[in-house]
């Protein structure tokens, strides 16, 4: 069925709240549903979000933001109509996994919980941004929705791909005993401008390194691969499910698959870059394979990828730049 005649217009009468509302991935989404006309309410502690996400958002009079820990509550909303909640509030890089792993499994368990509760109270839609972490290092490949994943629950990543899929079965909860309307998305690799530069991911490492004509730093043989969504375009997939899809879980990412090594050799051959490759222990736990099958997506409302890695590259070194204080254009700089 292809149902995209069901995806909204103009949403100017509908709220939606943002959980993780200073995050690279949310303060995209909140810039796209503001550019559709909704209000956007944002929440953030700033764990790992960061304030400069926030300025493009402040410039629409319908965007408010509460500086708040999840885990602790949720703003005074007494007032407010909430149509949609977006639960994107989870620090999701492997560095936070060692650093910040209690906090990660209590905002994907209480915290989640709050924002369900709120969904329930408001009959508010609710999503949960849950990961292809959930598939742990897979055994199937590429990855399906009906794949159960293998997963080490006492690995360094657990904090994470457990409570992740904590997460996903409260939502399953909250569906078939308390009767509210949810959405699951499992979020496959992501990058583009808004993301740390600092936060040890591939692409950001990768891309300051060339910037730098330093040393590109591979883990292990780089033989181990991933697939790498530009942001709008997962922007777009996470719209597509909140209003198209149904109560099941879809895969949100882009198929284009990649050896970390070929990733490495493109971003330097798209920024021309003088780097040299080194090689650096792999960490433990760390998945060999990882690819979105993403037709169950695209046969709900014909969504695919549009952002090629070369281009989507280009615009995250921009950015990135733009960090270094290195002269870019205000017309370079747009994500979009
Ligand atoms: N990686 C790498 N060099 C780096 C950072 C990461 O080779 O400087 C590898 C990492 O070991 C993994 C892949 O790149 O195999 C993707 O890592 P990332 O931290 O971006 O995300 P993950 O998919 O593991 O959550």
């Amino acid at each position: 069925m292809n149902s995209s005649q069901k995806l909204p217009e103009s949403l100017d009468n509908v709220t939606i709240l943002v959980a993780g509302g200073a995050g690279f991935i949310p303060s995209t989404l909140s810039e796209f549903y503001l550019k559709m006309g909704a209000k956007v309410i944002g929440i953030d502690n700033f764990i790992t979000g960061s304030r400069s996400n926030l300025e493009k958002l402040f410039k629409y009079p319908k965007y408010e933001f509460h500086e708040m820990d999840i885990i602790q509550g949720l703003p005074n909303l007494s007032n407010e109509k909430i149509d949609y909640i977006f639960s994107l509030a989870s620090p999701a890089s492997p560095i936070d996994f060692k650093i910040i792993p209690l906090e990660i499994m209590r905002v994907n368990s209480e915290g989640t919980l709050k924002l369900l509760d709120l969904a329930k109270e408001k009959g508010a839609r609710f999503l949960e941004a849950s990961t292809s972490e959930v598939y742990g290092d897979p055994l199937v490949h590429p990855q399906v929705e009906t794949y159960l994943g293998n997963v080490n629950c006492i690995g360094p990543r657990s904090s994470y791909d457990e409570s992740k899929r904590f997460a996903e079965s409260m939502t399953m909860v909250f569906n078939r005993f308390k009767g509210v309307d949810t959405r699951i998305i499992r979020i496959f690799n992501t990058y583009g401008p808004g993301m740390r530069p600092d936060d040890g991911r591939v692409i950001p490492n990768f891309i300051n390194q060339a910037l730098e004509n330093k040393d590109i730093t591979i883990y292990g043989d780089g033989s181990q691969t991933r697939s790498f969504c530009y942001v709008t375009d997962l922007v777009r997939a996470i719209h597509h499910v909140m209003f198209c899809g149904d109560s099941t879980p879809y895969n949100c990412g882009n198929p284009d698959e990649y050896t970390i090594k070929e990733c490495a050799e493109e971003i330097i051959k798209v920024l021309g870059s003088k780097s040299q490759l080194t090689y650096r222990p792999l960490p433990i736990d760390d998945p060999k394979k990882r690819r979105p099958n993403i037709s169950k997506l695209n046969s709900l409302s014909g969504f695919k990828p549009e952002v090629s890695f070369s281009e989507g590259i280009k615009k995250t070194a921009l950015f990135f730049k733009s960090l270094k204080k290195e002269r870019v254009a205000p017309e370079e700089l747009s994500v979009w």
